[in-house]
């Protein structure tokens, strides 16, 4: 019998996901209460990273902790109001950046990433939408030799896990980019990341071309599951009862709403983070680049320039405060002095965050109908396709390609 498989969320992940099962043979129903890719998927950096590897808790995370909560415009922030809900999850933050936990979490990240073009390549060619990923490097920068020795042990992490990072001379930087500003002299080049050219655009794609071959996009927002002994049994929306057979929960950020109604609590956050788009910035810039002394990650895209990035803690309903975008802008300018602004846009995102930066994709604790893919931080673009092709083994109760156990809901 043809398995018939409902996913919650058309964000990266939950497209990608309804995609491999759709491919696999699976009748499935993707249910959103907004368009495909318009939630975290619409606005973020678009960067397609296989480096991307290292947990945002780093060790001598603990000793940074007073300065999130006193700068509110600094690269990671906590919102006081927001801290005694928080303060659990802090906690497990703070615990993940021990040093044997982030080689741990690294190699983890790093099964997930590896494939993100093989795993990209065969839903983009048959979305006819290979042409927004573009495999062209990204270039990591630092001010001063200091900026790069403190980030020696994470890259030889990377390096022992198979990353590819090149040192660049000044000179070599200068070549690649010519609008950056000469002071930032120490670059790392990592020729086998890439990244797409419009992150809305890649989801909505892959989501028509999901609706093309059959698949059922259904616009309503999912309110509560009604569930028996069995496992889930029907989602109550705001367009009506449906009844599921699987299901997928791959709502981001606001998938914990989701697993609490089965019984299960993630101890999943949101780690919200902004953009600004200029669309007619007055430099050329060639490819992905990662600032790390300035926290921004740039990438040049069809609609302008973006320059992204930032951690703020302060929940999923406090409204976004845009003097962080602004402040991602001057930061901008440090690297490109000729920057123009005119006609700029803001956005803010909620990136779904577990504490070790790790995503869960497993089987549901209080429902065995149930798969859950969510918690993909700050690679969720990176990570999607090759955890599409991991929920497509859970839910036909096949064996995943890679050991999943590091994603596992039980290890919280
Ligand atoms: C500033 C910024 C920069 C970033 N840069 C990068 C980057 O360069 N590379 C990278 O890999 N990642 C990046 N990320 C992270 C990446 O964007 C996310 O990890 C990814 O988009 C998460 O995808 P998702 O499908 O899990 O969630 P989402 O895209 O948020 O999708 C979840 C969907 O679920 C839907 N939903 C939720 N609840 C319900 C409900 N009850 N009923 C119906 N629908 C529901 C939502 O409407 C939403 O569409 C960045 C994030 C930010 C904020």
């Amino acid at each position: 019998m043809t398995p018939r498989v409902t996913v919650i969320g058309a964000g990266a992940v939950g497209v990608c996901s309804a995609l491999w099962l759709q491919r696999a043979g699976a009748t499935v129903t993707l249910i959103d209460r907004l368009g495909p890719g318009e939630g975290c998927s619409f606005g973020n950096a678009g960067s397609l990273s296989a480096t991307a590897i290292l947990p945002v808790a780093m060790p001598g995370v603990l000793k940074r902790v007073p300065s999130y909560l006193r700068d509110p415009l600094g690269p990671l922030t906590i919102r006081w109001a927001y801290l005694p809900r928080l303060l659990p999850w802090l906690l497990r933050f703070i615990e993940a950046g021990r040093r044997d936990r982030v080689e741990r979490i690294a190699a983890a990240l790093r099964s997930l990433l590896a494939p993100i073009f093989e795993s990209y390549g065969p839903l983009a060619e048959a979305a006819g939408c290979a042409q927004l990923i573009r495999r062209d490097g990204c270039l990591y920068l630092f001010e001063s030799q200091t900026a790069l020795a403190a980030a020696r042990w994470g890259m030889e992490l990377r390096r022992r896990n198979g990353c590819v990072l090149e040192e660049l001379p000044a000179e070599e930087i200068a070549r690649l980019e010519p609008a950056i500003a000469p002071r930032f002299r120490h670059g790392l080049f990592a020729p086998d990341n890439g990244s797409t050219s419009d992150p809305h655009g890649l989801v909505t794609a892959l989501a028509r071309s999901f609706e093309a071959a059959g698949g059922n996009l259904i616009r309503a927002e999912v309110r509560a599951i009604r569930r028996d002994e069995a496992g889930a049994r029907e989602l109550l929306t705001d367009r009506g009862a449906f009844a599921i057979d699987r299901l997928v929960i791959a709502a981001g950020a606001w998938s914990r709403r989701l697993a609490n109604m089965l019984g299960d609590d993630p101890p999943l956050e949101t780690q919200r983070g902004y953009h600004v788009t200029l669309p007619d910035p007055g430099i050329g810039v060639n490819r992905n680049i990662m600032a790390v002394s300035l926290n921004i990650m740039v990438n040049p895209m069809l609609m302008g320039l973006r320059l992204a990035g930032t951690v703020e803690l302060a929940g999923l309903d406090a409204p976004p405060n845009y003097a962080r975008a602004d402040a991602i802008l001057a930061q901008g300018r440090k690297l490109f002095p000729d920057l123009r602004d005119s006609g700029r846009t803001q956005w803010m995102g909620h990136r779904p965050c577990l504490p070790d930066s790790l995503p869960v994709i497993d089987r549901a604790g209080g429902a065995a109908n149930v798969v859950y893919a969510f918690g993909h931080g700050h690679v969720g673009m990176c990570a999607a396709p090759m955890t599409g092709r991991i929920v497509r083994d859970l839910v036909l109760g096949r064996r995943p390609e890679i050991d999943i156990s590091p994603f596992a809901l039980a290890r919280f």
